[in-house]
């Protein structure tokens, strides 16, 4: 956690699980953000020159310091964030290292030059080919849940694609941010191919306002929105990561014992900070006793404590603001009806000096939820688990995609078709069946969401294509004979259109071939202007 101090020129990161001090870092001004963008932009210059070979063999190097030292960095992800180190490793540290080998090893085959069909085109000697030029400088506005893997994996795709990267970590996990970039540096990276900008919420806009190739955020709906009006006035392009409400669908059919482990999971990992945890699960009536009773018992028992305990499974939240919303929800839920069966308020951790804040919820789950609730609506993100029920398929559906959210949802069944049936109606970026949550740790898979959850994909052939920029190169290799569609035009150039019309743009060989007499009178009569001129 931090805060800007009153001097408002640096940033004090803190321990959200006891207010200790983990340090401080200067804020950039304004004309440093500027700056660095215009830098990235000479380094980009040099880089986007590197060949993909040299480029692997640093994001692998890259992978080799992080590795050296992944328990520090493990540690100060979970001092700045709150979470649990086994999260920091399973998480973060493990998943984006498996991004950066597939990225590593397959940017250069997936940007490689694509012929593309071009259909009868090619009979006059034509051909198309699509090749992928790096954007320039990518801006990264990240968030603090996932405070290393999300900037590093994003910034590693866009070095691989050839770009250059400012960064502006969260204002809550400045240090992490600092790490990431001096990784970049420990690797042999040209100086400022990554470059590493402080600040808040107004280092971020003097980011957007910086004009770089392409922003990539993550964060709340509400600066996603700030974001996309200051970008639209300098045409930027814009990746949007935002907010969720994700649904978790459970039919009676499903493995119970499993949908139990997972919702808990699912709901109550990072402190429920994440935007595809389970915010919202609909279970079948006939099964909503067990599964609930499931659930319960094994919230019981989970651990909860400081993050740099190895059996802790819930640790602290990020900050009192976010806490808060997490009360307010709790307490909505109740006043509406639902009941809170376990926790419902802060947990009483013993032995911590938390100098007068106490940011750790206990994990708690609550029955009786309804669509018609506020929390049902609003993304919480901490660690509730309300549990609605539903009688029909179609219900099920309905009430999931009763949502302005659509970034990732789960489907539980031992009948496969009909999770597929259902997954596919659902309103999300991304849907799984019979599993929950981590698909983001899969770095080939596109990631992003449907309605309000965002704009754009990161990671996978999706989230590289953001990154670059396609160029076609046409090539005409008979370029002897005037275009039949080229001035001046006559009664016979508009009876070529026509047949262009219903032979041609058939895509039929067969009824293309039956226009040729009219192709060559329109040509003829080409020539014979050409030579009159
Ligand atoms: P936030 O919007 O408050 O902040 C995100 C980042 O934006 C921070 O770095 C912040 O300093 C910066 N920022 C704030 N105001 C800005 C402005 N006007 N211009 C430019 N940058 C600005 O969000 P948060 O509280 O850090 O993160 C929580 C949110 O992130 C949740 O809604 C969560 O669902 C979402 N999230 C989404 C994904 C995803 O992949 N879709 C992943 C993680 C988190």
């Amino acid at each position: 956690m931090s805060a800007v101090s009153e001097a408002r020129s640096e940033l004090i990161s803190t321990n959200p699980a006891d207010g200790s001090e983990v340090g401080r870092v200067q804020i950039s001004p304004p004309e440093e953000v500027s700056g660095a963008v215009a830098h990235g932009r000479d380094v980009f210059e040099r880089w986007k020159r590197t060949p993909f070979a040299e480029r692997k063999r640093l994001v692998m190097r890259a992978r080799e310091v992080i590795v050296a030292e992944m328990d520090d960095i493990a540690l100060l992800i979970s001092q700045e964030s709150g979470k649990p180190v086994a999260e920091a490793l399973s998480l973060e540290i493990a998943p984006v290292l498996d991004l950066m080998q597939w990225i590593a090893r397959s940017a250069e085959k997936m940007l490689r030059p694509r012929r593309v069909g071009i259909g009868l085109f090619s009979l006059m000697g034509r051909s198309s080919r699509v090749i992928y030029h790096p954007l320039g400088v990518i801006g990264i506005i990240p968030a603090w849940n996932y405070p290393f893997s999300i900037p590093l994996g994003e910034a590693a795709m866009a070095v691989m694609a050839g770009n250059t990267v400012v960064i502006k970590p969260s204002e809550l996990t400045p240090f992490v941010g600092l790490k990431i970039g001096e990784i970049f540096e420990k690797s042999g990276f040209p100086k400022d191919v990554v470059q590493i900008i402080s600040g808040a919420g107004e280092t971020g806009a003097a980011l957007v306002a910086a004009q770089p190739d392409k922003i990539v955020f993550t964060g709340s709906l509400t600066t996603g929105r700030k974001i996309l009006a200051t970008a639209a006035e300098n045409l930027t392009p814009v990746v949007l990561e935002l907010g969720g409400k994700d649904p978790m669908i459970v039919f009676e059919d499903a493995d119970m014992e499993m949908a139990a482990d997972a919702a808990v999971w699912g709901a109550f990992c990072n402190s429920g900070q994440n935007c595809s945890a389970v915010e919202r699960l609909y279970v079948q009536k006939d099964a909503a006793e067990e599964l609930t009773a499931l659930i319960v018992e094994r919230t019981k028992r989970l651990v909860q404590g400081p993050g740099d305990g190895e059996d802790v499974s819930i640790a602290a939240m990020s900050s009192e603001r976010q806490i808060r919303i997490v009360e307010q929800h709790v307490d909505y839920f109740c006043e509406a009806g639902a009941e809170a069966l376990v926790g419902g308020k802060r947990a009483e951790v013993e032995g911590l000096e938390n100098d007068g804040q106490n940011l750790f919820f206990q994990p708690t789950v609550i029955t009786g939820a309804t669509n018609d609730m506020r929390p049902m609506r609003e993304e919480t993100f901490g660690p509730i688990l309300p549990i609605a029920t539903f009688t029909t398929e179609e219900e099920a559906i309905a009430l999931a995609n009763d949502s302005d959210y659509g970034l990732t949802a789960s489907v539980w069944t031992r009948d496969y078709a009909k999770g597929r049936r259902v997954a596919e109606q659902i309103e999300a970026g991304t849907v799984c069946i019979n599993e929950v949550l981590y698909t983001h740790g899969i770095g080939q898979t596109p990631w992003g969401g449907f309605k309000k959850s965002g704009l754009g994909r990161t990671h996978g052939l999706e989230g590289l294509m953001e990154l670059v920029k396609p160029q076609h190169i046409h090539t005409n290799r008979i370029a002897l004979l005037p275009d039949a569609w080229w001035m001046p035009y006559s009664p016979t150039a508009t009876e070529t259109f026509r047949q262009f019309a219903t032979k041609f743009a058939t895509g039929s060989l067969f009824k293309t071939a039956s226009m040729l007499p009219q192709l060559l009178r329109r040509i003829k009569e080409l020539l014979k202007n050409r030579q009159q001129s």
